[in-house]
């Protein structure tokens, strides 16, 4: 099959690789009809998320159709349309039973205290090959794998694979609430969902924060209020809009290394020499006893980070990979029921043989760029 394999920093190619075959009892192998670029791949393309296997199929967003299951697999046949959530979670572990899905004790490889477990990801997290392929092998298939109703399409159920459950889940760790005033730091996809999942969890004003303009107008179409930090300065302006007092919640959803494309990887990264962090807007700006919910990635080994600042505001802070099956299958409802159409936010449709320049693209931040779905069939 045709995949999107990892080889070097700044080095990844189509190829053509061994199917993927039922390994355990527990997996399915899916037929890929979507997948998707985020930018957490770029992360693994430009190595600011080191550790890297060569020869891993990248990709961790996917919607298909069950071609086989294991023989401990109940819940699926072969032609069922399913969505992967992109982190692994066995479904049976005391994590997994209180909804920590993303830090399953089971489904990673390198035991479990090693973290999160997810598709496409470094040494670290498994790895285990990824979803930008013609097939994948699904481990712990009862709980990775969500069935897609009939009424929603496969370009509505790509962007509940990772997107809309990570923002939602920015949300909660956020602690939005009725009335609360909320920033978004970032309006690139997941900062898009972020700011419909605060209003759907009550939010009575979201104010973004991005740097292109293209991003900031579809922000002001969900009705968000927006800010250009290229043309002001966002903590002025921020302030301003909330009377001085800043934002009762604030979604981080930049993370470490949005500002410099292609520029900086973790070898070179010292604390210091980074632009202005979001992170370092969020303390600034949240109001006195505020709460911060981080999203955005940031690599094991980053520690710079305003800790004083935030003690001495009385600030809460929350972060994680998201608990992608704890939300996925209520937000498919939201979908299904026509109260969220995810498709709105898809700008790109990619075949997967131009792949390798949609990442390219997406890296530079093209205009129009916000979310690449790669047709796969
Ligand atoms: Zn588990």
């Amino acid at each position: 099959m045709k995949a999107v394999v990892w080889h070097d920093v700044g080095d990844i190619r189509l190829d053509e690789v061994d199917d993927p075959r039922v390994q355990e009892p527990t997996d399915a192998v899916i037929r890929i009809t979507r997948s998707a670029i985020c930018g957490t791949d770029l992360h693994m393309e430009r190595g600011t998320m080191p550790d890297m296997v060569e020869g891993t199929v990248l990709g961790h967003e996917a919607v298909g159709v069950v071609e086989e299951v294991g023989s401990a697999v109940r819940g699926f046949t072969p032609g069922d349309r399913v969505v992967v959530t992109s982190t692994i979670g066995c479904g049976t572990c005391s994590y997994c039973r209180a909804g920590y899905f993303a830090q399953c004790d089971t489904a990673n490889p390198n035991g479990p205290a090693a973290g999160t477990c997810f598709f496409g990801g470094p040494r670290p997290t498994g790895p285990i090959n990824g979803l930008q392929a013609e097939f994948a092998r699904i481990p712990h298939a009862m709980t990775t794998l969500v069935r897609v109703p009939d009424g929603v399409s496969d370009d509505q159920a790509i962007l509940l694979s990772d997107i809309f459950p990570t923002a939602w889940f920015g949300a909660r760790l956020a602690e939005v609430g009725s009335g609360d005033t909320v920033l978004v730091l970032g309006a690139g996809v997941v900062g898009q969902f972020a700011i419909a999942s605060a209003k759907r969890q009550g939010a009575g004003r979201v104010i973004v924060v991005d740097g292109i303009a293209s991003r900031l107008d579809k922000a002001r179409a969900q009705n968000a209020e927006t800010v250009n930090f290229n043309e002001e300065d966002p903590v002025e302006i921020v302030r301003e809009l909330t009377g001085g007092i800043g934002p009762d919640r604030v979604i981080e959803a930049v993370g470490v290394d949005a500002e410099q494309p292609g520029e900086r990887t973790s070898e070179q990264w010292k604390p210091g020499d980074a632009p202005r962090l979001a992170l370092d807007w969020a303390v600034e700006l949240a109001a006195k006893a505020g709460s911060i919910g981080i999203i955005g990635v940031y690599p094991p080994g980053f520690d710079d980070f305003p800790i004083g600042q935030a003690m001495n505001k009385n600030l809460t802070l929350r972060m994680g990979n998201c608990n992608h099956r704890r939300y996925l299958p209520r937000l498919l409802n939201m979908v299904l029921t026509g109260s969220m159409d995810p498709t709105a936010f898809i700008t790109r449709h990619e075949k997967p043989t131009s792949a390798i320049d949609a990442y390219r693209s997406f890296d530079l931040r093209e205009d129009g760029w916000l979310k690449t779905v790669l047709d796969v069939a």
